[in-house]
């Protein structure tokens, strides 16, 4: 071993997704299958790229206006970033700085725990209960500041504002931190606690609902301190997060809220038919609330099945890790998609 070697910060690293650069029905990393609104095609066209010779605003001030005017804020309880990735890591940096043991759930978006190395923050993970639902009981106890999803990822499941609320309300000596990416698909966001709680941040992304996971623009939402301290970070770590176009074609798709809500409905439309055709083909799952289903057969090994579909070109996301080796995670594309996902299962399954 070189004697630099234990100088180097080494981390295992998340793994994303795969993005195969063929022609695939791609269900493995919860994207929307439309594309985005509009007036992004339109904002597309009229680029003006003598722009990209400048440095982008570095306050994002177009977006962050537009994303507060959107949610009913101040202009000073937003903060955006390259994807929620970006914003999350932002947040783990800053608010996460005790002694003490990060709160997160067993089975939760991986990402968490790499930020968690990455960055020398000692963390404790809840268990999910046998039906894979967070027991809010367990974050009762002293920790260093907590982070969950809601929906959960992978596992779709989606809890009510009183159950977030009474986490919350538990951990008001530490940064809580609810993470949205699949917020629109499921129910209410916690968007409207952060005026009551000056401990809650709220996390959200353009990547699944708004139909924008290539421009990486995440967000958000909290009260004017903890804005600052994030702001603080970010411009002590890179003052140019976001791109000239990111920009741009962000604040066309806040703009368009009805084809928001119009394409956010055709997806959940489809979710419940695919949760019929699961179920009819044996499947189980938690009730899924977000764009994606976490399936499982008793007659069928995950594995196993991951790979015919990938051999057939339908693409979903398994991970073979504890507790849900025998699961996959499909997202849900358009009827079309889904269609083939199903003729595929059922001539694979003999039906
Ligand atoms: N949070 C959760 C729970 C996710 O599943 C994802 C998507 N991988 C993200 C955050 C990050 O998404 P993005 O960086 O595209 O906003």
């Amino acid at each position: 071993m070189k004697a630099f070697e234990k100088n180097i910060r080494k981390v295992e690293p998340y793994v994303p997704g795969e993005q195969p650069q063929h022609k695939v029905i791609k269900l493995n990393t919860n994207e929307n299958p439309y594309p985005p609104a509009p007036g992004v095609a339109k904002a597309v066209r009229s680029t003006d790229i003598e722009r990209m010779r400048l440095y982008p605003d570095p306050t994002s001030s177009a977006l962050v206006k537009e994303l507060a005017r959107y949610y009913g804020v101040e202009e000073n309880q937003v903060f955006v970033g390259v994807g929620s990735d970006d914003v999350l890591s932002m947040c783990f940096l800053t608010f996460f700085n005790s002694e003490k043991p990060v709160f997160f759930p067993d089975i939760t978006y991986s990402f968490y725990k790499v930020w968690a190395d990455l960055y020398r923050i000692p963390y404790e993970c809840q268990k999910l209960d046998a039906d894979f639902h967070i027991v809010k009981e367990d974050y009762y106890q002293e920790n260093g500041g907590v982070i969950f999803p809601n929906p959960n990822a992978p596992t779709a499941i989606y809890e009510e504002l009183d159950f977030v609320e009474d986490i919350i309300e538990h951990n008001q000596d530490v940064i809580v931190i609810v993470d949205e990416a699949y917020v629109d698909f499921a129910g209410k966001s916690a968007l409207e606690l952060v005026n009551k709680y000056d401990n809650l941040i709220v996390v959200q992304t353009f990547s699944k609902a708004r139909s924008m996971a290539g421009m990486r623009i995440g967000y958000a939402i909290s009260n004017p301190t903890l804005i600052k301290y994030l702001n603080d970070a970010k411009y002590s770590f890179n003052s140019y997060t976001m791109n000239q176009t990111s920009l741009l074609y962000g604040v066309e798709a806040v703009k368009d809220k009805e084809y928001f809500e119009e394409t956010v409905a055709k997806i959940v439309e489809t979710r419940e038919w695919a949760k019929d055709q699961f179920r009819e083909l044996g499947f189980e799952f938690p009730d899924s609330r977000a764009n994606f289903i976490f399936v499982t057969h008793p007659d069928h090994d995950a594995k196993e099945l991951f790979e015919a579909l990938k051999k057939a070109n339908i693409y979903v996301r398994f991970w073979g890790s504890e507790r849900i080796e025998q699961y996959l995670r499909v997202t849900i594309g358009t009827k079309e998609e889904m269609e083939s996902l199903f003729a595929f299962l059922r001539e694979y399954m003999g039906r």
